[in-house]
């Protein structure tokens, strides 16, 4: 039987009714957790993050895919207490957003090393908590283009992926002409991954969404929310409509099986002020009404927020 790893233990995909696929907890730079100014004790941590994981689940969200990764503010015992408290399914990541947010003491590592990092999380569990990571997040540096570390951490998921059967996760869609060729190189059949970002304000133009389909890759829309509208817009930022329509274009193709949509919100944002009012629940509030006033109906949302995520985080054995 499929499995998925969840903070509190694995469950069978057909539990983890409506996903968001990718959202924070509390995201922030390596060493956020360490400035005054933007200090939080836990329990400002806990009552900004309580509420808005108790309304996801009251607007019927079953799991939350924290796509924080390693050095970016993941804090499992945490994740543990807040989803027994509120019924939802947390999935954890291990890897890293990107070789530029992992601390010295991995930037130094082999792929080896790499390799039994992600494993042992996600086999052992995340330190000593017992809390195994569902998923492996990877990333392209700022700047553009993959570095040397990049690549080492690519190639190591694509490793871990393969011995473990959990999926890859990447933050940001560009430079994916490196990012398959190291995949392919592995052997890692390309609906193992999940191409983040497609969509955000800085990108969407350079990511080659309809190529990277083509080769077999899972697409992510997950910066739904991030809006030019908002009072103050944040740095991926881009008009509602046109993410939308890009989204719709995009599905209209024929390509529905392999997208996957998410807000990309932080419940508590670490060392930055986050986005005013942008929460995970983005995608009851705005998101499944647009589609559907889009025309797209139950069955086209089940497959989008049920059925896909399913597939992609059922590890593969
Ligand atoms: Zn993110």
């Amino acid at each position: 039987m499929p499995k998925v790893n969840t903070v509190l233990g694995p469950i069978a995909p057909e539990q983890l009714g409506f996903v968001a696929v990718h959202e924070h907890i509390g995201y922030g730079m390596p060493g956020s957790e360490l400035d005054t100014k933007w200090w939080k004790t836990p329990e400002e941590r806990f009552a900004e993050t309580i509420p808005k994981l108790r309304e996801f689940h009251a607007n019927g969200g079953g799991t939350f895919v924290d796509a924080t990764g390693i050095c970016n503010g993941r804090d499992v015992d945490y994740y543990r207490a807040l989803s027994a408290r509120t019924g939802v399914h947390i999935v954890a990541s291990t890897g890293f957003v990107g070789g530029d947010t992992a601390l010295p003491l991995f930037a130094r590592a082999t792929v080896d090393y790499l390799v039994r990092q992600f494993v042992h999380e996600i086999t052992a569990g995340i330190g000593s908590s017992g809390g195994r990571a569902g998923i492996i997040k990877v990333g392209v540096s700022r700047g553009g283009r993959m570095t040397d570390l990049d690549k080492r951490i690519y190639r190591a998921a694509a490793r871990a992926a393969l011995q473990t059967g959990v999926p890859v996760l990447t933050h940001l869609a560009i430079d994916a002409e490196n990012a398959i060729a190291i995949f392919r190189e592995e052997g890692l059949p390309l609906d193992r991954v999940l191409f983040g970002h497609v969509d955000d304000g800085v990108n969407a133009d350079k990511t080659r969404d309809t190529w990277i389909a083509d080769q077999g890759g899972r697409i992510g829309f997950d910066t739904f929310g991030y809006e030019t509208e908002l009072p103050d817009p944040p740095f991926w930022a881009r008009p509602r409509k046109e993410r939308l329509d890009h989204f719709l274009r995009f599905i209209g193709e024929g390509r529905i099986d392999q997208v996957l949509a998410s807000a990309d919100a932080n419940c508590s944002p670490l060392g930055w002020p986050g986005v005013k009012g942008h929460t995970v629940n983005y995608l009851f509030t705005d998101l499944v009404p647009d589609l559907r006033a889009a025309g797209l109906d139950d069955a086209a949302i089940t497959t989008i927020f049920v059925d896909n995520p399913a597939a992609f985080l059922a590890i593969q054995n």
